[in-house]
């Protein structure tokens, strides 16, 4: 599952928790992405900080882990990059990829994208605001699946920590320490380092 993860919230880890449920997927990797070029005219918390909130939201479930492909090839990351070096680290896994509704709704505009489905397959989740309509993608592509129905988006809770509105309970309780901690999504967010 590749994601900004700024921050990682419940609607990512439900998404998830139910495709690893409905699919009995072994594991399920989180990607926090490098630059993400679909985002790169806003400003992305620094790399590290979202992969430390991705690590600190996934430690407690033991079928969860985090890669760091993205971040440690640098420069804009395409799905395609982040597939085919997770097919060189797991060669014999069957790779699904999980994405929401709205991201579904994009891939076509996605780098590579004729490459994209023999890479994985894509498994379309729910999200609220949004249609899961694959229509458009190739037939036998993507599998569209119904999950618990989770409001919640990272633009939400940085614009609410921003107003000094509390993200309890959209976050996991960790991740509302972190963005304490390192002063994340106010005006003015403080340098990487001790
Ligand atoms: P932003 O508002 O910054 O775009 P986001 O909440 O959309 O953040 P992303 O990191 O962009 O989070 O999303 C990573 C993946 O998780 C995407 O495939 C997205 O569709 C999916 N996703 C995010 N939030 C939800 C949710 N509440 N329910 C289902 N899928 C979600
Ligand atoms: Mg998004």
């Amino acid at each position: 599952m590749g994601g900004t993860f700024d921050p990682i919230h419940h609607g990512h880890l439900v998404a998830a928790s139910e495709v690893q449920a409905q699919f009995g997927l072994e594991q399920v990797v989180f990607v926090p992405t490098g630059q993400p070029w679909q985002k790169s005219h806003e400003a992305v918390s620094p790399a590290e900080d979202r992969y430390l909130m991705t690590v600190i939201a996934t430690a407690s479930n033991p079928r969860f882990l985090v890669s760091r492909v993205d971040i440690d090839r640098g420069g804009p990351t395409y799905t395609a990059d982040t597939l085919t070096d997770l097919r060189e680290q797991y060669p014999d896994a069957d790779l699904y990829f999980i994405t929401g509704a709205d991201a579904l709704e994009q891939i076509l505009s996605w780098h590579r994208v004729d490459e994209l489905f023999d890479l994985a397959h894509f498994i379309g989740v729910t999200r609220p605001g949004y249609s899961l309509n694959g229509a458009h993608l190739p037939a036998g592509a993507v599998s569209l699946v119904e999950i618990p129905a989770m409001a919640i988006s990272s633009t939400g809770c940085r614009d609410r920590v921003r107003a000094g509105l509390p993200v309890w309970y959209l976050v996991p309780d960790g991740i509302v320490q972190y963005i304490t901690k390192r002063g994340l999504y106010r005006e003015v967010t403080p340098e990487w380092g001790p």
